[in-house]
């Protein structure tokens, strides 16, 4: 029979349909699909002793011969153990199976097998305990280095193995070579045949590194040959080259004067804007670290160049704020800008949109309304996103959509380990802010359990009476979808009767938009000293008059998001402190907090982050855009990582359209690649 990478799971012999569903539960169709589900750790079976030589614990291999057939005993809790015992020519060894009743079959008195198995003593003699066996001489597996697989119920590691070994026979000639034979040679990487076959059932431990090290490097290389190609195909010429590039009449209207790494972001922006191609820039940089300002700037060259700009936000808090900060800013330079949100009526976005067909308005702040079907630009030049690892990259690609090749801006706060920045935002150029603006303080970070609660609510009281106010973050306690909500209600009940002459906020994302933005506003001016909230607050919102973060449940959010919310306060000139209430203190959560007490940086915190939580996590479920990887880690394979991007760039650089012979398989794999990743391309 003749069988193909692409043919159905069930042309391999001893896959039913019963296991071919299965197996489709695992996202495992094809045969192709089979042979690139890689095992997710490998166990090494090749240890073989004699039954004389065998030791407390140790799990190992033992070729024996069934001395005494299987017999079944039950046990006190209704269950049967079965027993039998083994020889070899250095001793006997009692062997037991536990609830299988089929063993009796199996198992025939008078053969040889080979068992792999734990050994342990009981009462004082050492048996094997529930072995793998094969009849001896005919091992498949015993005695070798072993897969084992991520698998779904009723799925055993014996049958995907099986099906895997079957697969590899049929079809492991037919794989075709997908890296051009030069780079093989270059980076020394093993065929995609042999990584293919050593990665399952690999001779040694040698070789299933060997393996691995070359998919690892193919994955990578792919995504970031992909990622790179679309960055070279967007390098159309752009329509909006900027003649002015000064945008010192708005930095000058500032009252205070940038940092250096403010300026030398700046001008990256300016010689993107004037370079007669579209600008894709990333900018990423600690809270606080004053990215708006930066974004406001590019917006003011766009308009100096007779062009529209646009900013979008994740929240209407935070869209509101970018327009009341720079609204005023923009006027003194005769720039109308204005505000839109899904909150406002249909009429008024009518207005706003026929306001920007016309070119009246110059520079619009928004939420996702920005991005809605009836919002048309004359000519949009630039757009901005803000906290953009909190849109999809179809957003963002809907937003330039609303222009001509526009320029495009995104900033982050999150800050992106650069093993994932690379992979991420492969198709961006980065630019880091890397310097916080002068006179920031430490924030001194506590963490403290319920035992403080009181102490901790006496020092809100003293901080207050100073004039100071503080932000208290709840996160759901219990699982459903406004459990949170119910965590912020109680806890600003109880802060209201602790705290009494203190005046106590509520601001939750199943309130109302204007109903939050009052809280907001008198948040911001000082009528209420102590805002309790949901993670609604988290990003951008900026009231420098607030000096603490109090975060319930601190153990419940990943530690960029707390950096994040931590963020919030040590905005103005006052001594700041965030207090993190922790229960449940495992020891994981303790080294969490531990780094959140300790550091400050935040791409620091972001790299321990990625590494105690896997990248996976690090975003948590929010997370658009993060590709998923077959084999390779963000978090451990940084090495190749490197190597293969340095590979993609010069395989580009040789041939950017991948039309060499040499580079067939490949552009076949990158177009399977943009296939398969509708959603992260966008
Ligand atoms: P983020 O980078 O987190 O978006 P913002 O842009 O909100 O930070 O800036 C945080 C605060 O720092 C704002 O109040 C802003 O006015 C202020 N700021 C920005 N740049 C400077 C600077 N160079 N010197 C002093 N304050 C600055
Ligand atoms: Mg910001």
């Amino acid at each position: 029979m003749s069988i193909s990478l692409s043919s159905p799971l069930g042309a391999i012999k001893g896959v039913g349909e019963a296991t071919e569903k299965k197996f489709r539960r695992l996202g495992v169709c094809t045969v192709w699909d089979l042979l690139t589900f890689f095992p997710v750790r490998l166990e090494d079976r090749r240890a073989e002793k004699k039954i004389a030589d065998l030791r407390d614990g140790e799990t190992v291999c033992v070729t024996a011969n069934v001395f005494t057939p299987v017999e079944g005993r039950p046990t006190r809790n209704g269950q049967t153990v079965y027993h039998a015992t083994l020889r070899d020519e250095s001793g006997f060894l009692p062997v037991v199976f536990f609830n299988n009743r089929f063993i009796k079959n199996m198992l025939i008195k008078g053969r040889d097998y080979t068992f792999y198995g734990k050994v342990s003593a009981s009462s004082g003699r050492l048996e094997l305990t529930n072995p793998e066996f094969e009849p001896a001489g005919r091992e498949l597996f015993n005695k070798s280095v072993v897969p084992v697989y991520h698998s779904t119920a009723g799925l055993s590691q014996r049958v995907i193995r099986r099906a895997a070994l079957a697969a590899l026979e049929l079809a492991g000639d037919a794989l075709p070579e997908t890296l051009p034979p030069s780079l093989r040679r270059e980076y020394n990487l093993c065929s995609l045949a042999f990584a293919i076959r050593e990665i399952h059932f690999p001779r040694d431990m040698e070789n299933a590194e060997i393996a691995r090290r070359r998919l690892v490097f193919e994955e990578f290389f792919i995504l970031q040959t992909a990622l790179r190609g679309r960055k070279l195909m967007n390098r159309v010429a752009s329509p909006h080259v900027f003649a002015d590039l000064d945008f010192s009449p708005f930095t000058g209207l500032l009252p205070y004067a940038l940092t250096g790494a403010q300026r030398r972001v700046l001008g990256e922006i300016a010689e993107d804007l004037g370079s007669g191609r579209p600008m894709s820039r990333l900018v990423q940089g600690d809270v606080g670290c004053g990215k708006t300002v930066i974004a406001a700037a590019a917006m003011y060259l766009a308009v100096k160049n007779g062009c529209q700009a646009a900013m979008m936000a994740p929240t209407e808090i935070l869209a509101a704020q970018h327009c009341e900060g720079l609204a005023p800013l923009f006027a003194r330079l005769g720039i109308p800008c204005r505000l839109i949100t899904g909150s406002l009526t249909k009429k008024r976005k009518a207005e706003i949109s026929e306001a920007l067909l016309s070119g009246e308005i110059k520079v619009l702040f928004g939420t996702h309304a920005i991005i809605q079907e009836g919002v048309r630009f004359r000519n949009l030049a630039l757009a901005v996103t803000d906290e953009q690892h909190r849109f999809g990259v179809r957003q963002r690609g809907t937003l330039s959509a609303k222009g001509e090749e526009p320029h495009v801006l995104a900033m982050t706060a999150t800050p992106i380990p650069r093993s994932l920045a690379l992979v991420m935002y492969g198709d961006m150029d980065v630019s880091s802010v890397d310097e916080l603006p002068p006179g920031r303080q430490r924030i001194d970070t506590f963490c403290v359990d319920e035992g403080m609660r009181e102490r901790i609510n006496a020092f809100i009281a003293r901080e207050a009476a100073k004039g100071r106010q503080a932000y208290v973050v709840c996160s759901a306690i219990e699982d459903g979808p406004s459990a949170d909500v119910k965590a912020a209600v109680s806890r600003a009940e109880a802060l209201r009767s602790a705290l009494p002459g203190i005046s106590v906020g509520l601001l939750h994302g199943r309130m109302k938009n204007a109903e939050k933005d009052a809280v907001m506003a008198d948040f911001a001016a000082g009528k209420i000293s102590v805002l309790v909230s949901t993670t609604v607050i988290e990003v951008g919102v900026n009231v420098p008059n607030a000096t603490m973060m109090i975060i319930e449940n601190a153990e419940r959010f990943g530690l960029s998001q707390l950096h994040q919310l931590r963020g919030r306060v040590g905005r103005g000139g006052h001594k700041s402190y965030c207090v993190l209430f922790a229960g449940n203190l495992s020891e994981a959560t303790l080294e969490r907090m531990k780094i959140m007490v300790q550091s400050g940086d935040g791409l620091k915190i972001a790299e321990k982050d990625l590494e105690l939580r896997g990248p996976g996590e690090f975003f948590g479920s929010r997370q658009h855009g993060l590709p998923e990887l077959k084999i390779a880690s963000l978090a451990t394979d940084m090495d190749v990582l490197k190597e293969s991007g340095a590979a993609a760039a010069r395989i580009l650089k040789d041939d950017p359209y991948l039309e060499k012979e040499e580079n067939f398989y490949l552009k076949g794999r990158i177009e399977e690649f943009f296939k398969d990743k509708k959603d992260f391309m966008a």
